[in-house]
């Protein structure tokens, strides 16, 4: 895969603190990763270095093969951005707004019109934003980030004041542009919701970065216990089920949950078959992205 962003030995300071320690990882092109960490982590300082919006302090950015930090930055057209908080000239509509922002990315006219009606806008197209709901400003905001077809999006907090279905609607979108090969970067609090829409997850504590990988290599990292949850038919759990070594704790009538590493399931799960008829439903409950999380910024605390 073709990289398209790269931060290395990256640090940014404001007077003494370092907002961003020593920061090294690139992003490939068709890739979706989810920047996570708690409030003042670096996750706008990381989108704002690579928008070229603000310099390094040490270390080296590059996106899309140039350096955003200089004086001409080419490949400024091919980035989408949706900021934290974003704010539009209330006076004008939602078409004249993505107009004036395909003006300055010199995106196709034709962009406008599709735009809004990804982002469901083009009822309200030609009402001035000043009338627009939170979320309705947050979609102007995204279909503003996808004018000219990005090759990298940098998506801050960018569900935020979005109604369910219309996340799922978003999610839909950026896997459209992400098959289409584009980056994708987001920087979220909303690790379930992210879990199962995201290639990669970088979590970032206090300006480092701690941990980088798929869900699953973040699993295998961090060997937390999986939760196995097996249900029986009226004749109970079979003797020798009760009888591994496993804490079994009753959740209901005849099911029953123990946890156990991710190398153990199997094996209990063909004991559990081999038992007897008598088994009825089983569960997996492998460790979420909410657990992955916590357990590493523990772990970076406990080693500090
Ligand atoms: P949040 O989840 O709250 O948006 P974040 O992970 O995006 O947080 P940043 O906004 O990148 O965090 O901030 C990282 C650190 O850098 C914080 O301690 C913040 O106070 C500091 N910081 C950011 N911008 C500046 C600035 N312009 N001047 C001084 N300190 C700054």
């Amino acid at each position: 895969m073709t990289e398209t962003v790269r931060l290395d030995g990256v640090t940014k300071s404001y007077g003494g603190i370092d907002a961003i320690r020593d920061a090294t990882y690139s992003l490939k092109a068709g890739e979706t990763i989810a920047l996570v960490g708690h409030n003042g982590a670096g996750k706008t300082t990381m989108i704002k270095l690579m928008l070229g919006l603000i310099h390094p302090s040490a270390g080296a950015v590059q996106v899309l093969g140039d350096d955003p930090a200089a004086g001409q930055f080419a490949a400024r057209r091919r980035l989408g951005y949706l900021p934290e908080h974003v704010s539009f000239n209330m006076a004008l509509t939602g078409a004249e707004t993505l107009a004036f922002y395909a003006r300055l990315k010199s995106a196709p006219k034709a962009d406008i019109a599709r735009l809004l009606d990804h982002v469901g806008l083009t009822d309200a197209a030609g009402r001035r934003v000043g009338t627009y709901s939170k979320g309705m400003r947050q979609r102007l905001g995204l279909a503003q980030a996808l004018l000219g077809s990005p090759a990298v999006l940098l998506l801050d907090e960018p569900t935020t004041g979005l109604d369910p279905a219309l996340r799922q609607h978003f999610y839909d979108l950026l896997e459209t542009m992400r098959a289409e090969g584009a980056t994708i970067l987001m920087s979220s609090h909303a690790l379930t919701e992210l879990e199962s829409k995201v290639d990669r997850v970088i979590i970032a504590n206090r300006g480092r970065v701690i941990a980088d990988g798929s869900i699953e290599d973040l699993r295998r990292i961090a060997q937390l216990p999986v939760r196995v949850r097996l249900g029986f038919g009226p004749d109970g759990m079979p003797p020798q089920i009760v009888g591994t070594t496993l804490e079994w704790r009753r959740i209901g009538a005849n099911r029953f949950e123990a946890e156990t590493t991710s190398q153990g399931k199997l094996p209990l799960l063909r004991e559990a078959l081999a038992a007897n008829g008598n088994l009825a439903d089983v569960d997996i409950l492998a460790p979420t992205l909410d657990e992955l999380y916590a357990h590493f910024l523990q772990s970076k605390e406990a080693a500090e």
